[in-house]
């Protein structure tokens, strides 16, 4: 019997689900049990093509539209996708092994934030009249065309929408490519849109691996590319659509900070810490992975962190009691654990977690090292799993200046009762994203984005329409025109 997960075909294209068998297959593997639930065909060279060409041929039409229609459609995807919030949850879950008490709240709910938020904007997009004595200039805000969307593998529906939404608000068409790891979300946020009432081809997802993504990035039609990825496939992507003069905008991973100061409520940080380590099992790229604790409540801090990491419950990811699921892959998973392996090597304080746990899906214990020094792999590297590495400081000047000492900069915490030390240090710190007494919240309404090599551009917010528009200036003339001859 087919599997409730597997799509009706493996791309959506010009508002219809569009098969090409001869693709390679990509088989979706349940993380939870390791089970085969669904296979997708990646993109031949004829299906980029039809994406591509539908994609192109329905965005003047769609810029043409007030933002007012525009924006009306993209709020009834938001309600339709909040209507169907439980199925998509399940879908969610089985695209990516996170418990069902994440993704019930976390994954189609902030796709639909994105729709309605880009939504409400869309009509608002305008430009200005600049008077210059009798002439004037004026501006208009227009969309930038054809834009590709490359997602990874975390959060596919929220990734679908936090790219489709502003595009679309903006009257672009798009080309979405999700995670060969999590291909089935996406195809739901087309499927919706239609429904909404979009004109078919101005969404289209299609199937495939980086060589996909590729031939997308490349394609002399495309003007924007938008990633969210590694920072090595961010470079390359980057370095291709260069060739060709496109926009980017580039999410990349991070190791960010998370600075624990004596003053600081011990419970509150521990739940930061936590929320950032151990949500989606770790596999969050603005995690503050380096948790700096300052040496008067260390091993406070340690011990209440112990006791309630002991409180997570892992297990079947439909379970709604589940707090804890599996690593996406089996891939990443042993990824982790060679992490967890190194940082026992190299000296680090094993104080919980640190292994496998059940063998029939991807699952590995929250884990938690302390005394990590900077120089150690597992504080150098992103991991992407759930590994917190906890490091010792004396001095706000330290501090801020070992949290700087990365290539990343995507996101930085703090935690004090000081609000004058809390706005001093986030000042300080090179990161994009940042929390005071808090960790990893992501409302629509505020920019996300990194520094460094954590990225470039900004989702979410009014900064993302920005990064989905260009202006034109039209210098008008009322008298006659000088020339020198
Ligand atoms: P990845 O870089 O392996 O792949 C990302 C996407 O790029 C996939 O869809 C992949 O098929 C595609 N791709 C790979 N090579 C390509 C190429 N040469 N040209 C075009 N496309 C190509 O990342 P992943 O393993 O899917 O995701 C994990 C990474 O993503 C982590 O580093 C994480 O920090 C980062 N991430 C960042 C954010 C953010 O918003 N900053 C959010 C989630 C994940």
């Amino acid at each position: 019997m087919t599997h409730p997960a597997q799509p009706k075909a493996s791309h959506f294209i010009n508002g219809e689900y569009v098969e090409d068998t001869a693709g390679t297959p990509i088989p979706v593997i349940y993380a939870a049990t390791g089970e085969q639930i669904a296979t997708v065909h990646a993109a031949t060279p004829a299906i980029v093509e039809q994406a591509l060409s539908t994609a192109k041929a329905a965005q003047k039409a769609w810029a043409r539209m007030t933002g007012t229609e525009r924006g009306r459609i993209l709020r009834r995807a938001a309600d339709i996708m909040r209507e169907r919030n439980h199925d998509l949850s399940v879908l969610e879950t089985y695209d990516t092994g996170k418990p069902l008490q994440e993704t019930l709240v976390a994954d189609a709910t902030s796709g639909a934030d994105a729709l309605e938020y880009f939504g409400g904007l869309a009509a608002s997009l305008t430009g200005e009249h600049i008077p210059l004595g009798d002439d004037w200039v004026y501006t208009k805000r227009e969309a930038l065309g054809l834009c590709v969307g490359i997602g990874a593998w975390n959060y596919p529906t929220q990734i679908a929408c936090w790219k489709g939404a502003p595009a679309l608000a903006c009257g672009n068409a798009m080309v979405f490519k999700p995670s060969e790891t999590t291909p089935l979300c996406a195809l739901k946020v087309a499927e919706i849109l239609i429904e909404a009432g979009a004109p078919a081809g101005i969404y289209n997802v299609i199937q495939g691996m980086g060589e996909v993504g590729g031939a997308l990035v490349t394609d002399p039609r495309v003007d924007k590319v938008s990633l969210t990825g590694s920072v090595p496939t961010g470079k390359k992507v980057y370095a291709a659509a260069a060739e060709g003069m496109k926009h980017v905008t580039m999410e990349l991973g991070g190791k960010s900070p998370l600075i624990i100061f004596d003053d600081a409520d011990i419970d509150n940080a521990v739940g930061g810490a936590i929320n950032g380590n151990f949500y989606s099992s770790g596999q969050v790229c603005s995690n503050g992975t380096r948790v700096f604790v300052q040496k008067g409540i260390k091993e406070k801090f340690l011990a209440r962190l112990a006791e309630r990491t002991g409180n997570a419950i892992l297990g079947d990811p439909m379970d709604e009691a589940t707090s804890f699921g599996p690593m996406v892959t089996e891939n990443q998973m042993n990824i982790v654990l060679g992490y967890i392996e190194k940082g026992k090597e190299e000296g680090a304080r094993l104080i919980c977690g640190g292994r496998r746990a059940g063998m029939d899906g991807y699952f590995i214990e929250p884990t938690v090292f302390a005394d990590v020094t900077d120089d150690m792999t597992i504080a150098r590297e992103e991991i992407f799993g759930p590994v917190m590495s906890v490091l010792d400081f004396d001095t706000e000047e330290e501090v801020v200046a070992r949290a700087n000492d990365t290539e990343f900069g995507l996101s930085a915490g703090v935690f004090t009762k000081d609000f004058t030390r809390a706005h001093r240090v986030i000042g300080n710190l090179e990161a994009g994203s940042c929390f005071i007494n808090s960790y990893n919240d992501a409302p629509v309404e505020a920019p996300f984005g990194g520094v460094k090599a954590s990225g470039v551009g900004r989702e979410n917010s009014k900064e993302a329409i920005k990064h989905f528009s260009q202006v034109k200036s039209v210098y008008v003339r009322m008298g006659d025109v000088e020339a020198a001859f």
